[in-house]
């Protein structure tokens, strides 16, 4: 959605965010004092209400899906549809990454699309499956949330 995280302008991206808003709750936004998991007090139904000052978190960073150049995630993959948000460890001195897998809602986990999905992740990197709005997931999305694409791209 224009306003969430994801938007800022679309050069070099290869989707938009469209009405999906996921990552105004996941990412921690360190210039609003915004914990990862807790919903952004800006987001209002349709966007971001200081999105001409959004901080530079919210314009730069984007998430896999929408930086998706090698075609890994279907159009239904997006994080609001398959009820799951992504993220990549640094890589390690052999250039393997671990996906943190975040379940939005309670069940994403145990469900399709998200099981299909995360099968096709695991083909090709770690795959690290997190309980819903626990600490580890916290601190994954604090630490690991930056924009880097499955080693696998
Ligand atoms: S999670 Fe991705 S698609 Fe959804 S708002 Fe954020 S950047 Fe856009
Ligand atoms: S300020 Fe809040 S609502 Fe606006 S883009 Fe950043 S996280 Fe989203």
């Amino acid at each position: 959605m224009a306003g969430c995280l994801g938007i800022t302008d679309s050069s070099g991206l290869q989707r938009s965010c469209g009405d999906c808003d996921v990552c105004c709750t996941a990412m921690n936004v360190t210039a609003l004092n915004k914990p990862a998991g807790t919903r952004c007090k800006h987001m209002k139904t349709a966007g971001c209400s200081i999105y001409l000052d959004r901080p530079a978190t919210c314009r730069d960073w984007y998430c896999m899906w929408v930086r998706d150049r090698h075609g890994i995630f279907s159009e239904a993959e997006r994080p609001d549809r398959v009820g799951l948000f992504l993220t990549a460890s640094r890589p390690d001195p052999d250039g393997q990454q671990t996906i943190y897998a975040h379940p939005i809602r309670p069940d994403a986990l145990q469900r399709d699309p998200a099981r299909r999905l995360l099968s096709r992740l695991r083909q090709f990197v770690t795959v690290c499956e997190l309980p819903y709005r626990s600490e580890a997931s916290r601190i994954a999305l604090t630490f690991e949330g930056h924009p880097l694409e499955p080693s696998a791209a």
